[in-house]
């Protein structure tokens, strides 16, 4: 049995903190959130989506990748009680004839007729949305509810003396090195400042998102999501997630003007129903130039790893890639060369 420090408690140190626990290691997690700032995955919307971009490609390695994740929030689902996972379909609005085109063209493709349909007039979100749309149907898409997972897994690990509420400081990696077997480090945007892993590839962008309620009578939709330029997603609590901003020029990690005027314009261009902005939120998304997660232990320091890079997509990621790098950590199993953190020299 080896004695794992996880150093961050995102979606990424979560489900990697509690893989390894389910292999029997001795499994301690530091996180010490930023009181004015909030994390990638406290801001999440936690959406799955297998079809993205203007030309509607299915999003890398998806069937895999989903498969692990569906069972994997379902099996914290269950032990939890708590509902994690729920099964979702976009209604992606068409408008331009070149977005009508390539969704045609997709929705005949080989490998996309499990995802997508043809575009149709007819949609849960008719009535709120502007009318010169037409809507394609994506199916097997899923959200993950970080807002649940998360906070229940830092009380449970506070509890039982597993988490440590503090900042880990680099100066002191020599003294913990002695105490852990393994330090891992899942920082989020973070890791790009920290001095072991700076020379990777890191692109972090910042994310703006809204929290927003529609006003009207009707009963709303609640397991469809909207989407064009952003995407409108119903919340267990009530009310919609709104975003998101994709910002590669920012100084702070907190809610601007510019995203505000950003988000209320790409909202009207698909809303015909009022709305009010219940929360502004925003953060900064560990993302990577090559789009790849950044996984494997240092050269140098074989006791200090990272598990990071999850980009926009940490929902679907996390659970593949968690138990991907488990493996290599206590079975010796080669990394995948697309995600192995020695794709970058230092
Ligand atoms: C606006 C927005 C919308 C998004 N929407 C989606 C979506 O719909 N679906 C999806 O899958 N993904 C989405 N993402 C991306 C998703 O948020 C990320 O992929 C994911 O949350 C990254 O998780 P993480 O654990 O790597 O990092 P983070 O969530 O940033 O967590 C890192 C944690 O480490 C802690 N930490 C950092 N350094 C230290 C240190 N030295 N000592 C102690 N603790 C430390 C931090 O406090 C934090 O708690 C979105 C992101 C944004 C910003």
């Amino acid at each position: 049995m080896k004695k794992i420090l996880i150093v961050g408690q995102g979606i990424a140190g979560t489900v990697l903190a509690w893989t390894l626990q389910g292999t029997g290691q001795d499994v301690y997690v530091m996180d010490a959130p930023d009181h004015h700032t909030l994390s990638a995955s406290q801001v999440a919307a936690g959406i799955i989506n297998p079809v993205t971009g203007k030309r509607f490609a299915k999003s890398w390695m998806f069937e895999t990748l989903f498969a692990h994740a569906r069972a994997c929030y379902l099996q914290l689902e269950a032990q939890l009680g708590v509902p994690i996972w729920q099964d979702l379909c976009i209604e992606r609005m068409l408008q331009q004839p070149e977005e009508l085109n390539n969704w045609s063209l997709r929705s005949h493709a080989p490998g996309f007729s499990d995802f997508i349909g043809d575009a149709t007039p007819m949609a849960q979100w008719k009535k709120f949305a502007k009318s010169d749309h037409l809507f394609g149907r994506i199916q097997h898409a899923a959200r993950v509810r970080f807002e649940t997972l998360l906070p229940i897994f830092r009380e449970k690990w506070l509890n039982g003396g597993r988490l440590i509420e503090q900042k880990f400081d680099y100066q002191d990696i020599e003294k913990f090195t002695l105490d852990f077997d393994l330090i891992i480090f899942c920082e989020g945007y973070r890791g790009n400042s920290h001095p072991l892993f700076q020379h990777l590839a890191w692109n972090i962008t910042k994310g703006e998102a809204f929290h927003i309620t529609l006003k009207t009578d009707q009963p709303l939709p609640t397991s469809e999501v909207l989407k064009k330029s952003v995407l409108i997603a119903p919340l267990q609590a009530g009310g919609y997630w709104v975003g998101s901003t994709n910002e590669w020029k920012y100084t702070d990690s907190l809610p601007s003007t510019a995203g505000r005027i950003w988000l209320e314009q790409n909202l009207g261009d698909m809303l015909a129903t009022p709305y009010t902005v219940e929360a502004h939120l925003a953060a900064i998304r560990p993302t990577v130039k090559d789009r790849r997660p950044l996984i494997g232990l240092h050269s140098q320091f074989p006791k200090i790893g990272i598990f990071n890079g999850l980009g926009t997509k940490g929902a679907l990621l996390a659970p593949y890639w968690a138990h991907h790098f488990v493996q290599h950590l206590l079975e010796g199993t080669a990394l995948d060369p697309q995600v192995d953190i020695r794709r970058f020299s230092a």
